[in-house]
C-alpha cells in the first residue's frame, strides 16, 4: 500500500481546509467502512485521509426543530440513529431500515454523512431519505448550501459534492401521519446488499385516496430514482390491486434497469412489478397500526 498522510482535524472548518477541490485522492473519512473497502480493492489510493472523528460534537447530534423536522449531524453514527428514541418515535421508517442496513459492526462506525456521500446506488438510506423529502446541508470553504437528497446523485458513485465539501447535516421533514415503508429485497441474508430497494412515502386525504405519493427505487438504476409515472398513476386512487399492478409494470417499463451480481435486469424488473404494490400496501398497513 502506498503511504498516505493521516489527519485528524478538530473542527469542520479545519477539515474542509485540509481537502482539495481538485484532488479526489484526498478524502474525508466518516466511519471509513467504505473507504477501507475501496482501498483494499485498489480503486482508491489516497494521498491524504482526513478523519472526521474529532470535529466538534455538535456535528454528531440528533434533534428536532420547531417545525418538527429531524436534524441529524453528518457525523452521526448509524447505530446512534438506529437507537435514537426521537427517530423511533417520529420516523419509524428510518428505524426499521437501519436494523437491516448491513450489520451492527458496520452501523457502529459508519456515519450518515458517509452513507449519503458514498453514492453506491445499492445503499438503503438514500431512497428512504429521498422519499421522505430530506435534504443535506453541504459545508465548504464558501459556507453552507442545502441540496435535496433526491438531487444529490449524478450517477454511480457520483454526487454533486465538490472534493472539498462535507455533508454536515441531514434535515428530514416530519414523517407525521404519512405512511412509509421500505422493501429491501435481498437474495441472501436480510441485511445483505439489496437486489432491489423501494421506498414508499404516502399520504391519504379524508376520502382515503392517495394524496401525496413518493416512490424511490434503489439498487436497479445508476442512482436512486423517483418513479414519477407510477406516482402520477396512483395519486388520487384508493391503491386498488389492479392499479398497483399497472403502476409496477409502468415503472419496470419506463426505466433503464441494470443488472448486477445481485440479479439480472429482467429479474429486477420482475421484482419491481411485484414489490411496488407490496411496498405501498405495507406502508398503508403500517400507518393503520399493522404489524411492524
Ligand atoms: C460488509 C458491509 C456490508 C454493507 N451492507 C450495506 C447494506 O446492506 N446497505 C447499505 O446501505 N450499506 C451497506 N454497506 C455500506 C455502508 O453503509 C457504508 O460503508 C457506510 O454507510 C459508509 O459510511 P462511512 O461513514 O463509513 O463512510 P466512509 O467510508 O468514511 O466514506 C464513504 C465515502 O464518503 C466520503 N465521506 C465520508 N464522510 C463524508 C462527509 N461527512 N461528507 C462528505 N463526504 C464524506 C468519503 O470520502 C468516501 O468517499 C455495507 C458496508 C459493508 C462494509
Amino acid at each position: 500500500m502506498a503511504p498516505f498522510e493521516f489527519c485528524r482535524p478538530e473542527s469542520l472548518a479545519e477539515a474542509i481546509a485540509m481537502l482539495d477541490p481538485h484532488d479526489p485522492d484526498i478524502r474525508p473519512v466518516g466511519g471509513g467502512t467504505a473507504v477501507i473497502q475501496m482501498m483494499k480493492a485498489g480503486v482508491l489510493r489516497p494521498t491524504r485521509l482526513v478523519f472526521l472523528d474529532r470535529v466538534e460534537a455538535k456535528h454528531a447530534q440528533i434533534s428536532v426543530d420547531a417545525q418538527g423536522q429531524l436534524h441529524v449531524g453528518g457525523l452521526t453514527r448509524l447505530s446512534a440513529l438506529e437507537h435514537s428514541a426521537i427517530v423511533k418515535q417520529g420516523w419509524p421508517v428510518l428505524a426499521r431500515v437501519l436494523i437491516a442496513l448491513s450489520n451492527v459492526r458496520v452501523r457502529n462506525v459508519a456515519t450518515i454523512g458517509g452513507s449519503l456521500a458514498h453514492g453506491d446506488p445499492h445503499m438503503d438510506l438514500p431512497p428512504v431519505l429521498s422519499a421522505l423529502g430530506a435534504k443535506v446541508v453541504i459545508s465548504g470553504p464558501a459556507g453552507d448550501r442545502e441540496v435535496k437528497v433526491e438531487d444529490l446523485y449524478l450517477g454511480y458513485y457520483d454526487t454533486v459534492l465538490a472534493h472539498n465539501e462535507l455533508i454536515s447535516k441531514v434535515i428530514v421533514p416530519a414523517q407525521g401521519a404519512r405512511a412509509a415503508a421500505y422493501s429491501k429485497v435481498t437474495t441472501r441474508s436480510h441485511h445483505d446488499w439489496p437486489a432491489l430497494g423501494l421506498a414508499a412515502v404516502l399520504s391519504t386525504n379524508a376520502q382515503g385516496q392517495l394524496d401525496t405519493v413518493s416512490l424511490v427505487l434503489a439498487a436497479a438504476t445508476d442512482r436512486p430514482t423517483r418513479l414519477v409515472k407510477a406516482e402520477n398513476m396512483l395519486r388520487g386512487s384508493h391503491a386498488e390491486d389492479r392499479l398497483l399492478q399497472e403502476a409496477g409494470a409502468l415503472a419496470a417499463d419506463e426505466l433503464d434497469i441494470v443488472g448486477d451480481m445481485h440479479g439480472s435486469a429482467d429479474y429486477k424488473k420482475q421484482l419491481l412489478r411485484t414489490y411496488l404494490g407490496r411496498t405501498v400496501k405495507q406502508a398503508l398497513s403500517l400507518a393503520e397500526g399493522g404489524a411492524q
